[in-house]
């Protein structure tokens, strides 16, 4: 029986590891995926994450001049992924489950097949408003926020389905993870509301929070504090992800909304070339990662985007 991530902390006395994937690109096979669990097996991992990618808007040229608008899922598979990744390596897995893009109908199809499989950890997020929406939109029939996700796989988790009058229906048992922001979400107007609806998603059922990146572990610090003060008490995760490109810099901050310190701005400018970028990106992530399980946190989580050479060099100096 598969073990939940909350009973691998209660389980644990140390520090647990664990890291993100992303499903591969439409077209691409099980291959990358196999390679990025392979170069981190060793350093047994307590769960893998597969991030779960809504539509993106894509313009076709027309012979006439016009463009053609039309949305594609360029990531799909999320469910197959976790299930293959369960079976062959017999790893605990967490597929995210987000509202954009999904009814309610769809969500709930997605927690059966998932129930089916065997899989009883999901995180659920809202999802990222579409590139260039200035706002997040949600599918007619769908999930508006994160917390109505977690208030619909309660609700299964207790029986409840959306169709009211079945019969003889079986609950389901989910361990339910959120995202938290040390740095406050983007859309939020001050911490203090972005954590009232955090611990909102908590009440309702999750029972565990996963930070964004960050490179202070300041940040991380003065965040559990507050969520301690406001009463939430799940374990929170921190999660790192390595810089690895110049091109870092901006783009991090920007789609994140996280700082970066000055001295790792300086650092970075220094570099000759991507290669001395990801070289420094490793080592700030091993400091990080060092002073975060000297704090006793319960899992350090690294997100991998889809490399992973850099997160088993992490993963080797601190596990
Ligand atoms: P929510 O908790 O719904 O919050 C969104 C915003 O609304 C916040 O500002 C919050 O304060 C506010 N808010 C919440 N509830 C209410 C309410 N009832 N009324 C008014 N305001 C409210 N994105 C993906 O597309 N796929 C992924 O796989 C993915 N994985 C992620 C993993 C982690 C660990 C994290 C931290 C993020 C991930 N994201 C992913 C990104 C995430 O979808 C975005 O950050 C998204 O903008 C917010 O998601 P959320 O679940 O935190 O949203």
């Amino acid at each position: 029986m598969e073990l939940s991530v909350t009973e691998h902390i209660e389980r644990s006395e140390k520090t647990l590891f664990s890291f993100e994937l992303l499903p591969p690109l439409k077209g691409h096979d099980f291959e990358s995926t196999r390679e990025a669990i392979d170069a981190l097996i060793e350093f047994d991992p307590s769960f893998v994450n597969i991030t779960y990618h809504q539509q993106e808007v894509v313009y076709d040229h027309m012979p006439n001049g016009y463009h053609k608008k039309r949305t594609v899922r360029k990531r799909p598979g999320t469910v197959g992924i976790a299930a293959a990744i369960k079976y062959r390596y017999n790893l605990v897995v967490v597929p995210h489950i987000i509202c954009g893009g999904f009814t309610k109908e769809d969500t709930e199809n997605a927690l059966i097949d998932l129930q089916f499989l065997g899989i009883k950890n999901v995180l659920l997020l809202r999802g990222d408003p579409l590139p260039n929406a200035k706002v997040f939109i949600p599918e007619p029939e769908g999930n508006t926020y994160a917390l109505d996700l977690v208030n619909q796989v309660m609700d299964l988790n207790k029986g409840i389905y959306l169709e009211k009058d079945l019969e003889n229906t079986r609950s389901m048992d989910f361990c339910i993870g959120v995202g938290g922001y040390p740095e406050k979400h983007a859309e939020s107007p001050n911490m203090d509301s972005d954590l009232f609806f955090l611990k909102k998603k908590i009440e309702a059922g999750a029972s565990y929070i996963v930070t964004q990146m960050f490179f202070d572990n300041k940040k991380y610090f003065d965040f559990v504090k507050r969520c301690r003060q406001k009463g939430i008490t799940v374990p929170i995760i921190p999660g790192l992800k390595p810089v690895s490109i110049a091109n870092h810099l901006t783009s991090i901050p920007k789609t994140f909304n996280v700082d970066m310190p000055v001295e790792l701005v300086k650092e970075i400018i220094k570099c000759k070339d991507n290669k001395q970028v990801r070289e420094l990106g490793v080592e700030w992530a091993i400091n990080q990662s060092k002073e975060l399980i000297a704090a006793g946190v319960p899992v350090l989580h690294l997100y991998t985007m889809g490399k992973t050479d850099n997160i088993q060099k992490i993963a080797k100096a601190v596990f």
